[in-house]
């Protein structure tokens, strides 16, 4: 049962149980693009993204990746772990897009050599800036040890989804995942995997099936998110 709300966010709220360890995070409609600056609302977003997300988990622990998620409360709730979050914002990447294309010149839609990881501050107030692993250790956001685990489990997840979206028609052209550490000092993965974190193309159509069509006004956002979950659940 829900307790206290002790944090809410663009897209989720979280709130305490009667267990310690134990969260629910609540999955809203509000949608929000380039830093905040851009708000509306995606109707039945949250009960997508929270099923979307929980049939991704589910999948990925199948796969041996640690995750907080532990049931389903109800269409936009679960129960998860509570964890310790990295103030990092874990995006890895298989085709260019997004700020690949802005900030660096690649052109949209041009596959990587090899899965390209990046690490993002998890900062509203300083606009997430790109920054490197020497950032992270200056500002002790993370060690050695934590950060190549991360990196490593960012790596098998990719592999992982890679396959998951492959036989499902879909192409993982990007996602951000965030980490979190549990009271026994054991890093999982938390907050969600959804249309909202990851751009996800038709492989046949190469329509994009993401968030991309909420930040540039594309149109059929909720069909998109919609196409997705028929897919994946
Ligand atoms: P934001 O904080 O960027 O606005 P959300 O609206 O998605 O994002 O809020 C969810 C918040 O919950 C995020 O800050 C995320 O880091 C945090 N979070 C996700 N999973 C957990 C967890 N298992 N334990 C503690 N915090 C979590
Ligand atoms: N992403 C995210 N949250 C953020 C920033 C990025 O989930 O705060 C995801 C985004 O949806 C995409 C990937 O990370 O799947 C790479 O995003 P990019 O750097 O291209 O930034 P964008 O221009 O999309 O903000």
């Amino acid at each position: 049962m829900k307790l206290n709300l002790i944090y809410e966010g663009k897209a989720k709220k979280l709130y305490t149980t009667e267990e310690e360890d134990m969260l629910i995070q609540e999955f809203k409609d509000d949608a929000t693009a380039f830093n905040g600056l851009k708000k509306d609302k995606i109707a039945h977003k949250g009960e997508l993204n929270n099923q979307i997300s929980i049939a991704i988990f589910e999948h990925l622990k199948t796969k041996g990746i640690p995750t907080h998620f532990i049931k389903k409360i109800s269409d936009n709730e679960m129960l998860v772990k509570k964890v310790s979050i990295f103030k990092i914002e874990v995006v890895c990447r298989n085709i260019a897009a997004g700020s690949l294309v802005k900030k660096f010149g690649f052109r949209e839609g041009d596959k990587l050599a090899s899965p390209l990881v990046e690490y993002y501050l998890k900062s509203d107030e300083l606009g997430d800036p790109l920054f490197s692993e020497e950032h992270i250790f200056a500002l002790k956001l993370a060690d050695k040890h934590d950060l190549s685990v991360i990196k490593k489990m960012t790596l098998a997840v990719n592999t992982i989804l890679i396959e998951f979206f492959g036989k499902r028609g879909i192409d993982l052209v990007d996602f951000k995942l965030e980490f979190g550490k549990t009271q026994f000092g054991n890093i999982i993965l938390a907050d969600e995997i959804s249309p909202d974190t990851c751009r996800l193309w038709d492989s046949q159509s190469g329509k994009k099936l993401d968030k991309d069509r909420f930040r540039f006004d594309l149109g059929e956002v909720e069909e998109a998110y919609q196409e997705i979950k028929n897919r994946v659940v």
